[in-house]
């Protein structure tokens, strides 16, 4: 622990996004007990489970997972919201290089070329000042060594907030959100793994994947999200 944290860490203590209880110096927006007592997703399969499943259309996707259940009736919905709004996208990163390598090892992400997190419109970016997909991507780009893709995947407009609306809502609110570019980076024959915070309908992941195949038909398509919020 530096002396400068030690020090920092007095005059202005931290607190754990969960319980509230004072970091020290090593832990950062999320306690080690916490951390520890957090719900691990128990499916191993990446071929067969919940969230491959919730997809559109199932078979256009190679493999699939997810690291923690996300129920917004838990104390733990509050990890999901200190990444996504309140300023802590570091702690989205560490939880992906920490959880990620469980998936890893049983094959997600195996032979692919890109990690392509799931973008935000520009207006959405520039209001948080960052992308919460984007961070959780780095952190599976750090765990495993495939490098990041930010060039291809835009969202063309900001879809309207998908809280308190249904899954058939959800879906005709984000068909056709997202387009994928021609640009330097050529995704034909590549396989990429699409990842993003949290998983409820699919909805916003089934569109990415709409685009991603209608501007590279041949993209090979797995997908990583931090949180799975359907059944355990
Ligand atoms: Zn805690």
């Amino acid at each position: 622990m530096s002396f400068w944290r030690t020090l920092a860490d007095l005059l202005l203590p931290r607190h754990c996004v969960v319980c509230g209880a004072e970091l020290d110096g090593t832990e950062q927006d999320l306690c080690n007990v916490c951390l520890c007592r957090m719900l691990p997703v128990t499916w191993e399969s990446t071929t067969d489970n919940p969230l491959l499943r919730a997809l559109w259309d199932r078979h256009d996707v190679e493999a699939a997972g997810s690291s923690f259940y996300y129920n917004a009736s838990s104390d733990f919905h509050n990890v999901f919201i200190a990444i996504k709004y309140q300023g802590c996208p570091k702690l989205g990163e560490r939880l992906a290089r920490l959880s990620f390598p469980v998936w890893h090892a049983r094959g997600l992400g195996e032979n692919a070329d890109y990690v392509i997190p799931v973008p935000l419109s520009w207006k959405r970016r520039l209001k948080r000042g960052y992308n919460q997909a984007e961070w959780i991507a780095r952190g599976v780009a750090d765990a495993t060594g495939i490098p990041l893709c930010l060039d291809v995947l835009v969202r063309r407009k900001s879809n309207e907030t998908q809280t308190h609306k249904s899954a058939s809502q959800r879906q005709e609110n984000t068909r056709g959100i997202f387009v994928a570019k021609r640009g330097r980076t050529n995704l034909d024959g590549k396989t990429v793994l699409l990842v993003d915070d949290i998983m409820t309908t699919g909805a916003t992941i089934s569109d990415s994947i709409r685009a991603l195949r209608e501007t590279f038909p041949t993209v090979r398509v797995q997908v990583y999200t931090l949180g799975w919020a359907g059944e355990r």
